[in-house]
């Protein structure tokens, strides 16, 4: 097991004892520091699971340091406790409004502070993209910057052995290498929103599917054409490919699933239904209060928002099925000009994705499913106009890009 590392910022030292001892004798690793100048240093050498910052320091305080650290590209995910000696409720308020995940009133006692931290070190759900591209991989030298793999994404829940993965796209592959090396066997779900092929095309390359000793599932929405069986392993019949699905040594299992409510691995997935040619699926996954939801290749009406009416009415069952998420990763293949050419194929122009996660007050937007014809700089671009529309909404929601390798932990 991989020692925790706890990060704490008081200029109080008798404090910072305190918690350091109490920490330690937990079976935490510690670092303290006595004011935030060298903060960012600290975080990018020590790599903490958690920080813990006084909200009063000479020279700054703990809620502008929580900002910084929640901003910029090299944002810390984990979680953040801020500690103060006044009891304002405002301050608790501004606390969540910059990212802290959990206010203690000083004084504190050492179990209080380990009952927090545990909880919250629990709590981790880690999402991490081996593939963003949409349609078709993509190998342009100016587009390998948010990556060419088409949709993988790879869910981890603490304290749950199973492992969790959204669609096979070619990011698939890459994931399967790391599970190489790690060298005990390896059981988990794969979840297909649908079938296209920029959604299974990395099966065959799943290295972990060919040894024996490791279990999968394979979860998809029921086909009214097909079984599961046959339309997973039709991408590989000896005309397609060399390998045929009967070689595959991990023990597989097979589960069609609709609309509604499924428990995998003791963990709850609700379904939706997307806008999409075909049967397709979005997945909202929800563990001890925090849901992350899987919503790629659905196209939200062009220009809901300002449209109204029956285009309105419409988002209405996204918006009530993303209330509140902690993460929302969305198609945004689209820009609106672009949509205007391309109505019906199934994806979604980024600003009708960022105005229903506003309306659902969704609390972090990744934008997936990214166009092949769009390089990287075009996609910088339309990660700043995101930022541009989101000041100009007065709204407060995290936008990023979907970039291969990422890793997310709320
Ligand atoms: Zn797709
Ligand atoms: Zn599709």
């Amino acid at each position: 097991m991989v020692t925790e590392t706890i990060l704490l910022v008081d200029d109080d030292k008798l404090i910072l004892q305190m918690c350091k001892d109490a920490l330690e004798e937990a079976g935490y690793r510690t670092m303290c520091l006595q004011e935030g100048r060298s903060l960012a240093a600290a975080v990018a050498s020590t790599r903490p699971s958690l920080i813990l910052l006084d909200i009063m320091m000479p020279g700054t305080d703990g809620l502008t340091l929580c900002r910084q650290l929640r901003s910029g590209p090299d944002a810390f995910r984990g979680p953040i406790v801020i500690f103060s000696a006044k009891h304002y409720e405002t301050d608790k308020r501004i606390a969540r409004e910059v990212g802290a995940n959990a206010f203690l009133e000083k004084p504190f006692s050492s179990d209080r502070l380990l009952g927090t931290v545990r909880d919250l070190l629990a709590r981790k759900i880690s999402i991490r993209f081996w593939g963003v591209r949409g349609s078709i991989p993509t190998a342009s030298r100016d587009a390998v910057g948010y990556g060419g793999n088409t949709p993988c994404v790879e869910v981890r829940v603490s304290g749950v052995e199973d492992l969790f993965i959204w669609d096979g796209g070619t990011g698939l592959r890459e994931l399967g290498r790391t599970l190489r090396t790690s060298g005990t066997p390896v059981h988990g779900f794969l979840c297909f929103t649908h079938f296209h092929w920029d959604h299974i095309q990395g099966l065959p390359f799943f290295e972990p599917a060919y040894a024996t000793g490791n279990a999968f599932t394979l979860v998809g929405p029921a086909q009214p054409t097909a079984g599961l069986i046959q339309i997973v392993g039709g991408q590989m019949a000896s005309v397609y490919f060399p390998v045929g699905l009967e070689q595959f040594g991990a023990h597989l299992a097979f589960q069609e699933i609709d609309e509604g409510t499924v428990m995998l691995g003791g963990v709850q997935f609700d379904t939706l239904s997307s806008l999409h040619p075909g049967r397709s699926l979005i997945y909202r996954l929800s563990h001890e209060g925090k849901r992350v939801i899987y919503s790629t290749d659905n196209e939200l009406p062009a220009g809901w928002k300002a449209a109204g009416g029956a285009a309105a009415h419409e988002v209405e069952r996204f918006i009530r099925f993303f209330e509140g998420a902690d993460l929302l990763i969305h198609d945004s293949q689209y820009t609106p000009e672009e949509l205007e050419r391309k109505r019906g194929w199934g994806h979604s122009a980024w600003t009708d994705a960022l105005d229903l996660a506003i309306a659902a007050r969704v609390k972090h937007l990744i934008l997936f499913h990214h166009d092949p014809d769009h390089s990287d700089s075009f996609l910088d671009d339309i990660g700043s106009a995101a930022q541009r529309r989101i000041t100009e909404l007065g709204a407060s929601i995290v936008c990023e890009m979907a970039r291969e390798g990422d890793l997310y932990t709320i």
